[in-house]
């Protein structure tokens, strides 16, 4: 039998070989506090700083000082929208997101509109899209920020973030953008798409966990979320994270690098994947996008209908094959996801719901793996449930 197969991408990648060879000095041998003055110290400063480069280049940043590291894409999205909310409340409080963000945003919009905020999540269309004109409608004079994110991680989504990004300057308001599931996936530049702030998480694609960095444009005024010490220009406190600050350096300088190829790649399996499924198996609808040029490369969300996403979940996982059921972060929850009830889906379909998100190591052979063993599993399942078919 093969290995275990990965179809998880859009919940954590595995670090590249190239990445960790890139880390491992970082542990024990230049293992200094890039705050200290002596040369241990130096040494790790200029390790943060070729990082803070190489993040600035991948994003296409005016500048390497725009760029702040953090503990991830949860933290980045936190910071971004309490960051702004509290630096900019005297000009407004009212704050403008989607109904299908990722639970770093919208919890923190929740626990904002407990601090007086008023927050405006707006609705989607049935391929989980939120266009332009939506956003000039919600927009008042108190709107001081608007967020919305780049790529969807259920269904794969890309959001006309450049057109958005236009509306909300238009009324002088600033623009935050998730962008987690994007960088390494899509091409991504902060400048061509006019964002005033921009989230990223190493661990999706191809770096370590634990480590992100949040993109501030020149200007921007934000409050910060952590207090201590004065890292990333006083913005930041606690000692920088440095091996995996190189790591996610390296990572998002391979990613970019490797883009066009691995963009490629894991297209063609994913729609050899859709294709294989959609033949083999009655009763399937694909959520999200149904051009699949709509949807990140990697991402396919699909309904079997008759059954729980879950209890397939469980049957592919003994074949040793790693999806999902919605995202990972509400995996074991009994509520249907919020993103396939946005766009439309009633809450046994959304029950029905299997991810399989595809990344550049993926090969043809698993596709073709899963496509062996997937419809057998959903005959069976469907038999024991009495499903018929409709
Ligand atoms: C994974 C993810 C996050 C959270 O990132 P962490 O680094 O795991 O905290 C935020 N937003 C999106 C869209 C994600 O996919």
């Amino acid at each position: 039998m093969m290995d275990r197969i990965y179809f998880d991408h859009a919940g954590t990648t595995p670090v590249t070989e190239h990445v960790l060879n890139g880390m491992i000095p970082y542990f024990r041998e230049i293992y200094g506090n890039a705050s200290s003055i002596h040369a241990t110290g130096r040494t790790a400063r200029k390790a943060v700083e070729n990082a803070r480069r190489q993040v600035q280049h991948a994003l296409g940043a005016e500048n390497a000082s725009e760029i702040y590291f953090t503990s991830g894409g949860s933290e980045s999205d936190n910071w971004a929208i309490k960051g702004a909310a509290f630096a900019q409340k005297s000009r407004g409080k009212h704050i403008i997101t989607t109904q299908i963000e990722h639970h770093a945003v919208l919890h923190t919009c929740q626990w904002l509109s407990g601090q007086g905020f008023e927050i405006t999540c707006l609705p989607v269309d049935s391929e989980g899209r939120v266009t332009p004109e939506q956003v000039r409608k919600a927009m008042r004079d108190d709107t001081i920020l608007v967020s919305v994110m780049t790529a969807n991680n259920e269904i794969g989504t890309l959001e006309p973030i450049r057109e958005i990004a236009e509306e909300v300057h238009a009324r002088g308001a600033l623009f935050h953008t998730d962008a987690v599931q994007a960088v390494g996936a899509i091409p991504v530049d902060v400048q061509a798409e006019g964002v005033d702030m921009l989230s990223l998480s190493a661990h999706k694609f191809g770096g370590p966990k634990g480590v992100g960095a949040l993109y501030i444009r020149k200007g921007t005024v934000l409050d910060r979320l952590m207090h201590g010490g004065d890292q990333e220009r006083r913005m930041r406190a606690g000692t920088e994270n440095l091996p995996a600050i190189v790591g996610l350096g390296i990572a998002v300088t391979d990613a970019v690098e490797q883009l066009q190829e691995h963009t490629q790649h894991v297209r063609n399996l994913r729609d050899r994947l859709e294709k294989g499924i959609l033949e083999r198996i009655p009763d399937v609808l694909v959520n999200g996008p149904a051009c699949p040029d709509g949807r990140l490369p990697g991402n396919l969300n699909i309904s079997i209908l008759g059954l729980q996403g879950e209890s397939v979940l469980l049957r592919l996982d003994l074949a040793g094959i790693a999806a999902s059921s919605g995202s990972a972060c509400t995996a074991g929850s009994l509520d249907p996801s919020h993103v396939l009830i946005a766009i439309g889906r009633d809450a046994d379909t959304a029950h029905a719901s299997l991810r399989m998100t595809l990344g550049w190591e993926n090969t043809e052979a698993e596709v073709d793996e899963v496509l062996r063993v997937l419809p057998d599993i959903v005959q069976d399942l469907r038999r024991i449930q009495g499903y018929s078919r409709r």
